[in-house]
């Protein structure tokens, strides 16, 4: 899906996305690996659903698209 891929290579335009995009788990501080599910809250911001692998515990992140490029 090339628009999701638009999407999460402009998250974090400063920085390695891996390092600061990246939550850790708020109950076992494991590293979350990648999002169950994202979506649009506006034009600009995205939220994701993260669920720890190791503990189940699932949460919601959210977003700035600075860089977006629609077109
Ligand atoms: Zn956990």
């Amino acid at each position: 899906m090339p628009a999701l891929a638009e999407v999460l290579s402009t998250v974090a335009p400063n920085g390695d996305p891996r390092v600061c995009d990246l939550p850790t788990c708020p109950v076992c501080a494991d590293s979350m690996v990648a999002a169950e599910a994202s979506a649009f809250v506006s034009d600009n911001v995205v939220s994701y659903l993260w669920t720890c692998d190791t503990c189940g515990y699932g949460f919601v992140t959210k977003h700035s698209l600075r860089r977006f490029a629609c077109n």
